[in-house]
């Protein structure tokens, strides 16, 4: 020990961020898709069996309140090696709320999320992508790293399933994040979508993935 660098004792953190992270980098043609608001039994588990027929993995950004009704979910997101990352507990906007709402909201899902798929999450995406000083402090303070996403798939507003895949193969690129979502109204169109633009991105010489720390 030369005794320059921080004492062993002190809990590893990541540091602070002004911004979320957009990209991701990586070798080659690397792309992560990314579904929020979940899960939700009516259409989580028929893009989980999709993902795995290509062998792809994904990250799943869990509402507490909908982690904690569907624990099961969770657990096959952790079997199947997909991250699962926090998006809050009732998904409210962040930057109305006071600091000890804000933190109430992150941590009771960081809690279910530990109990439901086994690690608590090193990922975390703020409702709406409504940012704060406080959001990002909060969730450094509980150990994530924030994340954002450079295509959205604009699924929410239920465009038609060709709609949707024309935005994630338009803006098929390296070190994307798509945004996607598995809860939160009628996701029919979302959940076939995944069926066409995985296999074409595959096809493409994509390699879906799922960031690390390490790859920050
Ligand atoms: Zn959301």
């Amino acid at each position: 020990m030369t005794g320059d660098g921080p004492p062993s004792s002190r809990p590893l953190r990541p540091p602070v961020r002004r911004e979320p992270l957009l990209h991701v980098s990586g070798r080659g043609r690397t792309m992560v898709l990314t579904f929020d608001d979940g899960p939700d039994p009516r259409y989580t588990p028929t893009i989980l069996k999709t993902l795995r027929k290509y062998d792809v993995r994904a990250m799943f950004f869990v509402c507490g309140g909908m982690a904690d009704a569907n624990k099961d979910l969770l657990a096959e997101m952790a079997d199947d090696g997909h991250i699962v990352g926090n998006h809050t507990w009732t998904h409210p906007l962040l930057t109305q709320l006071r600091r000890p709402q804000i933190r109430s909201e992150i941590e009771r899902t960081c809690d279910v999320i530990e109990d439901a798929y086994g690690e608590r999450p090193l990922w975390f995406r703020a409702p709406y992508g409504a940012w704060n000083r406080a959001t990002f402090q909060i969730g450094a303070d509980l150990g994530m790293e924030p994340v954002a996403w450079t295509v959205d798939s604009r699924d929410w507003t239920t465009p038609g399933t060709g709609a949707i895949v024309h935005r994630v193969e338009h803006g098929a690129a390296p070190g994307v994040i798509v945004l996607s979502h598995d809860a939160g109204g009628d996701r029919s169109q979302s959940v076939r979508a995944l069926r066409d633009y995985l296999p074409q991105l595959l096809d493409s010489g994509y390699h879906l993935t799922v960031p690390r720390r390490r790859y920050v």
